[in-house]
């Protein structure tokens, strides 16, 4: 694909994919399958790459772990031209004037392209450990982010859950699926109406009142020291309950804003945020899952390239 320029004779690329997850991967297999030449800028982040072990995959009967899932993304996108550099963009800004879009990266450099899909992800809210490893625990299963992702793994276990607040509850009723052994353990303090408290109770979810002192990964398991006990308690899996930070701060650059939650609206890999500019995967309000992200990509870029179609005539007048 022959590179366009802008105005100042700098290269153009058709599409700026912000994310090197199963959202951004896809999205730039997409475009590059669409003929657009497209860059991938990541920092190297993807929440993917902290999965031991997707069982919930389509295609993957027999799992697959999210290193082996994003290294195959980025060679499936590679193999049709996508160039994929590490990278953090630290700006993105639209220009009017060159119908374009720049993003201002972490070593000084500028980039420029017609369009943009944001697939940028969230950061985990991690449970902190006083000893023991924290990526050991994720990878032996002691400690676990996601009960949609992994719940069913951990059927008939003793399990914890971190955080009695509204989010933590719903999570523990969630585990309830799986296990008759669920206790919500508080992270500062027990935040639950009596209505809550009498919700769990009738499904035998265990409330602890005692505050946190300290968790541990020894054997295997999660210890959790509470004030006033004498023994650790010991669970197989510890699901902290602590919410996740959406990475849409490169949204004002754009003059643009996310929801209460800073998430970006749940439609925009369909919905333009701007004319040009998509969404997709975890840092779209909804459902935070790799198979969500991979066809919030594939939508994204054919919005995206339909869009670039539009400005260069290439529709048919009575296709809207
Ligand atoms: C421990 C764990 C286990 C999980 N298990 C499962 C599972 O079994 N099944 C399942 O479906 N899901 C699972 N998930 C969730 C899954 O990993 C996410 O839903 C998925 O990775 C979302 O993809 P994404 O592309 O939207 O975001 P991510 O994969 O998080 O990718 C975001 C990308 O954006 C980049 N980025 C962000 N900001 C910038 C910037 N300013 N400059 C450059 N790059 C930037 C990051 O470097 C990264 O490449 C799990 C998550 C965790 C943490």
């Amino acid at each position: 694909m022959p590179a366009r320029r802008n105005a100042s004779g700098e290269s153009l690329y058709d599409a700026l994919v912000i994310g090197a997850g199963p959202a951004g991967l896809t999205a730039a297999l997409y475009l590059a399958r669409y003929r657009r030449r497209t860059l991938v800028l990541h920092d190297g982040r993807s929440r993917a790459l902290g999965a031991p072990m997707a069982w919930n995959v389509p295609g993957f009967p027999d799992g697959i772990s999210g290193a082996d899932l994003v290294a195959r993304l980025t060679e499936q996108a590679g193999r049709y031209g996508a160039e994929i550099e590490l990278a953090r963009v630290v700006c993105l800004s639209a220009s009017a004037e060159s119908a374009s879009f720049a993003a201002d990266l972490d070593d000084g450099r500028r980039l420029s392209a017609r369009g943009l899909v944001l697939a940028s992800g969230v950061i985990t809210n991690e449970a902190v450990l006083d000893s023991g490893n924290h990526d050991a625990a994720v990878r032996n299963g002691a400690l676990r982010y996601c009960p949609i992702c992994d719940g069913y793994e951990h059927r008939g276990r003793k399990i914890a859950v971190l955080g009695s607040d509204l989010h933590g509850a719903a999570e523990a009723m969630f585990l309830r699926q799986y296990t008759d052994d669920v206790t919500l353990i508080p992270k500062w303090q027990v935040e639950l109406t009596s209505g809550q408290r009498a919700e769990l109770l009738a499904s035998d979810v265990k409330i602890e009142e005692r505050q946190l002192l300290r968790l541990a990964h020894r054997g295997g398991r999660i210890e959790v020291k509470l004030g006033g006990a004498e023994n650790a308690l010991c669970f197989d899996t510890l699901y902290p309950a602590l919410g996740s930070q959406p990475r849409s701060e490169l949204l004002a650059g754009l003059g643009l804003e996310g929801d209460a939650d800073r998430c970006l609206p749940a439609d925009a890999f369909a919905e333009p945020l701007m004319p040009g500019v998509y969404g997709a995967g975890d840092v779209l309000a909804g459902l935070d899952q790799i198979s969500t992200a991979t066809g919030h990509g594939a939508a994204a870029a054919t919005r995206l390239h339909n869009w670039l179609r539009g400005v260069e005539g290439h529709v048919m007048a009575d296709q809207h």
